[in-house]
């Protein structure tokens, strides 16, 4: 977070003014700083020196291609969840050996391109899946690695919704059925089955949960007497978004290394937020402050198409104004909302604000993982534009979207 800060009461992204950005390139706008973005992935990857990690980031973070390159620059394999992550990830000039594959519902299709792509390996969620990458590897005539998705029912403590460990959730493979596919390895003969993937849940900020899961893992190694080549931990390392106090990945690391000493396999890791959370903020314009009988609406020209996270799981962001202007505050709690029609459309809620008035600029915090890469065309909204900032250079990564882009796939159909 410290390339983003006030300097004489002007917020700041690196040596660059938001509020230059913000008039320059209007608003909604993510602005990115790429020193954070360089400096988060070297602390998770200092942290494991000892395991030389491969630390393949989780691509649905922050899918933006240049955002991709600048990891893939430092040394980043990735993480990807479907054909589009798969497809963006080879434009981004990554080595196909430094991807992996995870999702439940991988389709014929995106294993036949993941295969002909010779990606480092799949991480299988079920027994359907692992039949039909083995058929359809065998009928490209190659041989696919797999790692089973554990599933070890251990609770993340974070929130529900972004839960992926507890029994009753969809992902991965409870420890019982992994044990007879790892048993009845041979009848898939176009399979090397030599990993085991976690990914226990995300905003996690204790390392207590991926002890509890990796001594599962532990017990069953042995337990099956099993071969590895590759144990991939996941993502869900936590950040701070209001008063959370995440392990950094130093104590991370410390409090998970004595269980991975006695995994002898290759580490993966899969961090996205970790990299990204903290290293974007979304910049957004005050059109009308509404004063109402109980509280104070500030809207703004930002709303939930273009970061869900706060209507989706209730988040928090913090919110700051690009200018302090004064100290006064408004006397109301007020609700910082966008122009979507829907209730849950807000970007935060009940807070002691600062005052302010329409047209001024206003920053949320924490936005940079999946904050765009989250956003849509509700109300026919044209996505936000993207904006690395590098020192006191700042370059446009995406171009916003026009109105011409909200019909440009829909088709003009005779006869109807
Ligand atoms: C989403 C996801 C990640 C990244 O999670 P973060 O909490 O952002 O670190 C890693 N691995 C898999 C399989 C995922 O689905």
């Amino acid at each position: 977070m410290h390339e983003f800060k006030y300097k004489k009461n002007k917020f700041y992204c690196e040596d660059v003014a938001l509020e230059k950005l913000a008039g320059e390139f209007k608003t909604p706008l993510y602005v990115y700083s790429h020193k954070t973005i360089v400096d988060h992935f070297n602390k998770i990857k200092r942290a494991f020196s000892e395991f030389k990690p491969l630390i393949c980031y989780s691509v649905k973070s922050n899918a933006n291609l240049n955002i991709l390159r600048i990891l893939v620059k430092e040394g980043a394999g990735l993480d990807v969840v479907s054909g589009g992550e798969l497809y963006k990830s080879l434009k981004a000039g990554v080595k196909p050996s430094k991807i992996v594959y995870a999702s439940v519902g991988k389709t014929d299709e995106e294993i036949q391109e993941a295969l002909k792509a010779g990606i480092l390996f799949f991480n299988v969620e079920s027994v359907p899946e692992l039949e039909n990458i083995n058929r359809i590897a065998k009928k490209l005539k190659k041989k696919a690695n797999a790692a089973i998705r554990i599933n070890p029912d251990v609770d993340p403590e974070t929130h529900e919704y972004i839960t992926t460990s507890k029994k009753e959730n969809k992902f991965g493979i409870d420890l019982k059925a992994a044990g007879e596919i790892f048993s009845s390895m041979d009848k898939y003969e176009c399979l090397n089955l030599n990993g085991i993937h976690l990914h226990i849940g995300s905003q996690i900020t204790k390392a207590k949960p991926y002890k509890d899961a990796l001594k599962k893992i532990i017990g069953f190694i042995k337990a099956n007497k099993i071969n590895l080549d590759y144990i991939n931990l996941g993502g869900g390392l936590g950040i701070v978004y209001d008063n959370e106090k995440p392990q950094t990945a130093e104590s991370f690391a410390k409090a998970i290394a004595p269980l991975l000493r006695k995994i002898n396999a290759r580490l993966i890791l899969e961090p996205g937020r970790f990299i990204m959370g903290n290293s974007g903020v979304l910049a957004a314009k005050v059109i009308y402050v509404k004063d109402a009988p109980t509280k104070t609406f500030v809207i703004t020209d930002t709303a939930m198409n273009d970061l869900m996270r706060p209507s989706l799981y209730r988040a928090f962001h913090a919110i700051v104004p690009l200018r302090k202007k004064s100290r006064l505050y408004f006397k109301k709690p007020v609700d910082i909302v966008g122009p979507v029609c829907e209730t849950g459309d807000f970007l935060g809620k009940s807070r002691k604000f600062h005052k302010v008035e329409g047209g001024d600029f206003l920053v949320v915090l924490g936005a940079g993982a999946y904050g765009f890469s989250m956003s849509s065309n509700y109300n026919a909204r044209p996505r936000a534009a993207e904006v690395l900032v590098k020192g006191n250079k700042y370059y446009l990564i995406r171009k916003r979207e026009t109105y011409q882009d909200l019909i440009a796939t829909d088709l003009k159909v005779k006869g109807i």
